[in-house]
């Protein structure tokens, strides 16, 4: 199996501070009331206050049964660190047990504990929230997104109860060096790029902009070359994330990757056409995840084209697909 070397742009490099936005979408369409009805169990009503019916995929959301980020958790103004996992979902040929669908006016509810997904041993104030967008699909493929909000809850958690809920991510015994057969590590690297290119995918061509994600961009080169990495990249499914329409998860506070079947047997090695997903995008959409050789690790904030070429540059910098449409942009020469 031979990768072709992607082709992005490497400029003057330069380290940034980058910090999510607190507020990423203009106009909500599902609002979410969060409430407190347990020490660290929160419920989330979601209502569809749009004006038409919307199916979305509600994998990384409310309703997914596993240790997702539904809400950011913030003590003192910091976010606590998530210690769950971040999916990728294919955007095409979706089956009906990732998706939802909610009339206007409707709502669904999940009741889920954040201490199984941050470290609450502190106990304390907590102000919790949500935002961002789901990606909106028909006859099972991803067009557009539906924004969605919260409150902010400020709750006050017992440090006691809080450490006896077990974390929601095993600690595994085995430790496995990344030997993927498919991955060839070099295809990273990284050169140039048209100023008109970068603009379309980071709405920008500031040039500490491009220094951030060429360094970005740079770090995971190194990272996926190297015998010493930071990250353990799992071949298969070692923590049981996988299900139907997901492609890889990423683990950020262990900088653990793992490719689930759907990676083999779903994505061609490279894609031959724009805006296409494939392994070598997928697991550069994963590596941007992980914080442990490029911090802060990038974020799920919209998936897809159309929706990640949506963002704001501020927006677009902390947002994983965008990396990874970049470079299927580049190589192909979209
Ligand atoms: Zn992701």
């Amino acid at each position: 199996m031979h990768l072709i070397s992607f082709v992005l742009a490497v400029l003057v490099l330069a380290q940034h501070a980058w910090s999510l936005p607190a507020d990423i979408d203009r106009e909500s369409v599902l609002d979410i009331t969060l409430s407190q009805v347990g020490n660290t169990q929160i419920k989330a009503v979601v209502k569809n206050i749009g004006q038409e019916e919307v199916t979305f995929v509600h994998l990384n959301f409310f309703r997914d049964i596993s240790p997702v980020k539904k809400v950011v958790v913030y003590q003192n103004n910091a976010e606590i660190t998530f210690e769950g996992i971040k999916r990728r979902i294919k955007l095409q040929g979706l089956t009906a047990d990732v998706l939802t669908t909610l009339g206007v006016g409707k709502t669904i509810e999940d009741v889920f504990d954040i201490a199984a997904t941050t470290d609450l041993s502190h106990g304390g104030s907590l102000t919790l929230h949500s935002s961002g967008s789901v990606p909106l699909v028909r006859d099972g493929v991803v067009f557009g997104h539906v924004p969605y909000r919260s409150n902010r809850l400020k709750i006050e958690v017992d440090a006691d109860k809080a450490s006896q809920i077990i974390k929601a991510i095993p600690t595994l015994e085995r430790r496995t060096q990344m030997t993927c057969d498919n991955l060839q590590p070099q295809q990273f690297a990284a050169r140039d790029g048209s100023a008109d290119k970068f603009n379309e995918y980071f709405k920008t061509t500031n040039d500490s902009v491009r220094a951030v994600v060429a360094a970005r961009l740079d770090a995971v080169a190194r990272e996926a070359n190297s015998t010493t990495s930071a990250t353990t990249y799992y071949c298969s499914d070692e923590y049981g994330y996988c299900e139907s329409n997901v492609l890889a998860y990423t683990i950020p506070a262990r900088n653990a990757i793992a490719n689930c079947d759907l990676y083999y047997s779903y994505l061609p090695e490279l894609a031959r056409s724009c805006h296409y997903q494939d392994r070598a995008t997928t697991s550069l959409h994963e590596f941007t995840h992980a914080p442990g050789f490029y911090s802060p690790g990038t974020e799920d904030l919209r998936y897809g084209y159309a929706a990640s070429t949506a963002l704001q540059s501020r927006e677009a910098v902390m947002n994983a697909d965008t990396y990874a449409l970049y470079a299927n942009a580049i190589y192909l020469n979209c």
